[in-house]
């Protein structure tokens, strides 16, 4: 079974790429280890069996195991491509099936019926490389059988053709054992597959996960109407704005600005369109806010009131409320001059480095707007007497 689902390529191609990576990490441990086993084998052998065979057996598998080490450092540094996982896969299986071949060549070059300890020393090393090599080969299935058949089948063959109940007997056992070995392998990869597959569908829950954190969190700040900060927003910032303060002496202001008769509007040209001239405003205050290069960012922090926090002088942030309330004044609304929609404001400071209260700056900048309202709207007023000194 390719175990492919059929259902997302991409996926698929992912895991499979997943694999084959994982089988490729695996060959800079496995193949010195094997290539150390190789050399045993000679030296076990260089009494028994012609040097030259020898020799030659011990060059291919040095040759193909360098060649093996020098690709998979290649494909690791390539960019992630369907052909590069394609030319990776054929490269790994090609690999080791080769790595079979020679391995399995010992079981007829050194394989001698009449020698007991060398019989015994090709089962051990054959048979052990298959089974050591169940794991780091199991990654992706037909890289085992690849690699296993060919390295058990010649010696296999050879016990087998030998007319001795005993080799007949292993032999047999080698198949019993390397069916097993085959069958775990194809267990072990389908484990593996899904595993992956299972790794890759938690990060993209947890990605997903996060994105929509983001977005709640966007969202529970941001006011649905004009899309600027809401009330939560501004009592973050104001926070955050009035620590930094205590820490650099700097002094805080607080703009407040309420829209005027604004029932009256809504009473007369309908909610909807209050909710226009609403989100009109917002616009003029990020515009004034860009224009004037203000820090601070404007938030709505009731019905029809706006807040901005600055950090800077008094006579700064009145002068910004200013421009604010003449670009107000100025907004058009396509209701005619008696229609002009108005704002008044109340400007307050605070220097937190010198004590004050967050409450005592809401409640002076709120009493300054209650004057502008006083004393006819549509007009700035500052509590010049704020953050001054030491007050609560
Ligand atoms: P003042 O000049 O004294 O501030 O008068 P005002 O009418 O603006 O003040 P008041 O507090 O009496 O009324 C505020 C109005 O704001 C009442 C309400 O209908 C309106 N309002 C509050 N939130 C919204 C909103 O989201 N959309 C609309 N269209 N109107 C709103
Ligand atoms: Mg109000
Ligand atoms: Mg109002």
């Amino acid at each position: 079974m390719d175990g492919n689902t059929g259902l997302s390529p991409v996926l698929d191609q992912r895991v499979r790429r997943e694999q084959y990576r994982l089988l490729s990490n695996h060959l800079p441990v496995v193949l010195p280890g094997s290539l150390l086993i190789a050399v045993l084998l000679a030296w076990g052998f260089w009494n028994t069996a012609d040097h030259t065979a020898i020799l030659v057996w011990l060059s291919l598998l040095v040759a193909v195991i360098t060649a093996r080490l020098g690709l998979a450092s290649y494909f690791s540094r390539l960019p992630e491509r369907p052909e590069a996982d394609h030319l990776l896969r054929n490269t790994l299986l090609l690999g080791s099936f080769i790595s079979g071949c020679i391995w399995g060549s010992a079981g007829i070059l050194f394989f001698d019926p009449e020698n007991a300890y060398g019989f015994a020393l090709l089962v051990i090393v054959l048979g052990g490389l298959v089974a050591g090599s169940l794991g780091s080969h199991s990654y992706y299935f037909p890289n085992f059988p690849l690699f296993a058949i060919p390295e058990f089948l010649p010696l296999m063959g050879g016990l087998l053709a030998v007319e001795n109940d005993f080799y007949t007997l292993i032999g047999l056992m080698m198949a019993l054992f390397l069916m097993l070995n085959l069958f775990y392998s194809k267990k072990y990869a389908d484990m593996i597959e899904r595993s992956i597959r299972l790794q890759f569908a938690n990060d993209a829950l947890l990605e997903r996960l996060k994105a929509s954190n983001r977005e709640l969190h966007e969202y529970s700040y941001t006011d649905s109407l004009t899309g600027i900060g809401n009330r939560r927003q501004f009592d973050l910032d104001f926070d955050q704005t009035w620590q930094v303060a205590e820490t650099t002496e700097a002094p805080v202001c607080l703009i407040l600005m309420d829209v005027d008769h604004f029932k009256e509007y809504n009473d007369t040209y309908g909610h909807p369109q209050g909710d226009e001239v609403l989100k009109s405003l917002a616009l003029v205050l990020l515009n004034v806010c860009e224009e004037q290069k203000v820090r601070g960012r404007p938030m709505r922090i009731g019905g029809e009131e706006f807040a901005l926090l600055l950090k800077g002088d008094l006579d700064l942030a009145i002068d910004i409320a200013e421009t604010i309330r003449e670009s107000v004044r100025k907004m058009k609304i396509d209701r005619g001059e008696e229609h002009r929609v108005t704002a008044s404001f109340g400007v307050a400071r605070a220097q937190p480095a010198r004590g004050g209260s967050r409450g005592a700056l809401l409640d002076a900048a709120d009493k300054a707007l209650y004057k502008a309202k006083a004393a006819g709207r549509d007009r700035v007023i500052a509590d010049r007497k704020s953050g001054a000194g030491k007050h609560g």
